[in-house]
């Protein structure tokens, strides 16, 4: 037997089994590379999906987690803690907004958005505004407030739903406008959809719901989980658009590995969840807050944001190439920065395809059904994208030549 077979006899025993993962069993990284337990190298091309913003193992990420660890691990919500407070002041600068609430995750993240917004309309004395409008093919986590928002219907299956919701197709304002009313509390969007099949908001899609939002009283909130943190080209993805949301959830990248999410949002909204009303143990735990100021600082040290613009160019024009090469597999190339999916044609399955892309040592990963995902390390460099491309080029071909 080998290592990966026996791990896999175990894994297959003991864990649930929830996920289809693949066949190896992977034990260290290192910047876009990680090995299996026999040795196996594998270009990362995935970053664990849009988490491993600064790479594996970066130098200053593992000594800023290891020195917090070493002074203070966590301690409460009943008290300050001075990298949780940092953190806030330094998300503040980079959102445009004011006021900052961690928790553990994108869909705790989530979560706390939807509170955000009923509770605040509950406060001022409009408790009839709480509908909360989403999107078609948007992915928002897999909690049960969460999971409501989230618009693929398979997801949402056997498990009910929180009441008022209404999914919408995405990048249709005037669905939106004819759905606006004077219940609902907010608009959940995501500024590229990213699960959904890495799908960008249409021009002036944005801009459109805030008006919408302006002229209805309800808040705008950005779902910023896969998006934010640089991966875009820029902090987060509302920035492309000039746009002000009430609030932004985000995860992800944020921790570079080490789980953490938050939202941020405006000081007009800096009452709507009093003392008492909303709050997780680990919330603000300073380890986690070490981890995500040491990647704050690692994106800006290293320009990663405008990296992640230009190496995502690289790779748009290089799956453009392949869209062109290879027309009857490939339908097209789309994403921002260093979000990208490469979109096959209707009879292709992405699950199928990406396992085929591993067994050439390159880490990628689907997104909707038929759309392979590309969301590497920030700090990849074009060799390295290159050298998946190479990979993903050879499968596409062997599909084409069938
Ligand atoms: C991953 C994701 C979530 C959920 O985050 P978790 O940390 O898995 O709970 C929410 N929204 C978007 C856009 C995501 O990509």
């Amino acid at each position: 037997m080998s290592a990966n077979a026996d791990f896999r006899a175990i894994a297959e025993k003991h864990l649930y089994g929830n996920y289809r993962q693949a066949p190896f069993v992977l034990e260290k990284g290192r910047g876009c590379e990680v090995w299996d337990v026999e040795g196996n190298r594998f270009l990362d091309l995935c970053a664990g999906v849009a988490v491993c913003a600064v790479g594996h193992a970066h130098p200053k990420h593992v000594a800023a987690i290891a020195h917090q660890a070493a002074t203070l691990t966590h301690v409460s919500n009943w008290f300050y803690n001075r990298v949780n407070i940092e953190l806030a002041d330094k998300l503040a600068a980079i959102t445009g907004l004011d006021r900052v609430l961690f928790c553990n995750s994108g869909a705790e993240a989530i979560e706390g958005l939807l509170k955000l917004a009923r509770h605040h309309f509950w406060g001022i004395g409009k408790p009839e505004k709480k509908r909360l409008i989403a999107f078609h093919n948007a992915f928002h986590g897999r909690t049960m407030g969460a999971l409501s928002l989230t618009g693929t219907p398979k997801y949402r299956e056997g498990f009910g739903s929180l009441e008022g919701v209404t999914h919408l197709p995405y990048g249709d304002l005037a669905a939106v406008e004819a759905a606006m009313g004077p219940d609902v509390a907010g608009i959940l969007v995501e500024p590229v959809q990213g699960e959904g099949g890495v799908l960008p908001a249409p021009e002036g899609f944005l801009q459109g719901l805030r008006a919408l939002c302006d002229a209805h009283g309800a808040l705008l909130l950005l779902d910023e989980v896969q998006t934010g943190v640089g991966r875009t080209g820029s902090w987060f993805g509302y920035q492309h658009f000039g746009v002000k949301p009430d609030a932004v959830a985000m995860a992800k990248g944020l921790g570079g590995g080490f789980p953490i999410g938050a939202f941020a949002t405006t000081e007009a909204l800096a009452g709507a969840l009093p003392p008492g009303t909303h709050g997780t143990t680990y919330g603000g735990n300073s380890l986690a807050c070490a981890s995500a100021l040491s990647v704050l600082a690692i994106v800006e040290e290293e320009k990663l944001a405008e990296g992640a613009a230009q190496k995502g160019e690289f790779l748009a024009k290089a799956l453009r190439a392949i869209v062109e090469e290879f027309p009857k597999v490939c339908e097209q190339e789309r994403g921002v920065g260093l979000l990208r999916g490469l979109v096959l044609r209707e009879g292709f399955v992405a699950r199928d395809v990406v396992p085929q892309i591993f067994a050439r040592g390159v880490l990628v990963i689907g997104a909707g059904d038929r759309v392979l995902r590309f969301c590497p390390p920030l700090v990849v460099t074009e060799a390295e994208l290159a050298e998946g491309i190479a990979a993903v080029r050879a499968v596409i071909a062997e599909l084409a030549a069938k």
